[in-house]
């Protein structure tokens, strides 16, 4: 948990607290199993190892407004093995809270129903949405999925959508910022995005990721333009700020010749996620 965040409200929730963050994403081990309904690739696929720091493609967040880091890479809870470089993003209000109400109905959960955007251009290999949406806490089934190739070897992965908010289908060209889904809970325990790129789809393999450019909230609540990894804990946006009018593609540049950090907002704290549902 970041050091100034308020912690979320699971008195309120009544959830234990260990299911603030840790517990978010019991089944995403699980995950790695190719889906049984899996629509079948149109195409090989072409996997390989890459070294780290070999990332062709530019990557940006997967979603609009304000989330946290409830998990990273070797996460104790489910991070382990070929999941061992994932994040989970849980969409987060300006106190910090990833629910309303009790937080014991999926709808209560300011992320349920938030669009998952696709991180780059690339080919859609893989997309699940077949299975039902766990009740919070329930017992998790198998996930809902989305994996776009972006280059030979390299592959992001959305898990746990909605089922039936699939926007797209295998063999779909998509381009940076597509609406691919709508975050949801299937196999899982509470609504979040399970996130990792890819080396392999079959068996799934993840490996380190660097985001080209997004915004951090340091511990004054500041927010602060930055680039490569967030941390579990790490509370985060898109860019915003001086210069998000321009073109992403532009922001992306910028960042790239200019990668030490900026301070690009001020607050006491977070600005409202653009897409919280109550
Ligand atoms: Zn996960």
């Amino acid at each position: 948990m970041h050091p100034s965040l308020p912690p979320l409200d699971h008195a309120k929730s009544g959830l234990p607290v260990s299911v603030a963050l840790a517990a978010i994403c019991c089944a995403c081990a699980s995950s790695s199993a190719p889906p049984v309904s899996a629509r079948p690739v149109d195409r090989p696929v072409v996997t390989a190892p890459r070294a780290e720091g070999d990332q062709p493609t530019q990557l940006t967040l997967p979603f609009e407004g304000t989330w946290i880091v409830g998990q990273g890479y070797h996460g104790s809870e489910s991070h382990r093995g070929r999941a061992a470089y994932a994040l989970d993003l849980v969409e987060v209000d300006a106190d910090g809270r990833a629910h309303d109400g009790g937080g014991k109905r999926l709808q209560d959960w300011y992320g349920f129903g938030a669009d998952v955007l696709a991180v780059a251009d690339g080919v859609v290999v893989r997309a699940v949405d077949s299975f039902p949406d766990n009740r919070v806490m329930g017992t998790a089934t198998n996930p809902n999925t989305v994996i776009v190739e972006h280059a030979e070897a390299e592959f992001s992965e959305y898990v746990h959508l909605q089922r039936g908010s699939l926007r797209v289908r295998a063999g779909d060209r998509v381009h940076r910022g597509d609406v691919l889904a709508r975050c949801g809970n299937s196999g899982s325990q509470t609504p979040h995005l399970h996130w990792a790129l890819l080396s392999s789809v079959d068996p799934i393999r993840t490996r380190p990721a660097v985001f080209s450019v997004y915004e951090v909230r340091d511990e004054r609540g500041t927010w602060r333009r930055a680039r490569g990894l967030p941390s579990s804990g790490d509370v985060i946006r898109p860019p915003s700020g001086p210069g998000a009018d321009q073109s992403l593609d532009a922001t992306i540049k910028n960042s790239i010749e200019s990668p030490a950090e900026q301070g690009v907002a001020t607050g006491p704290c977070c600005n409202p996620p653009s897409s919280v549902r109550k």
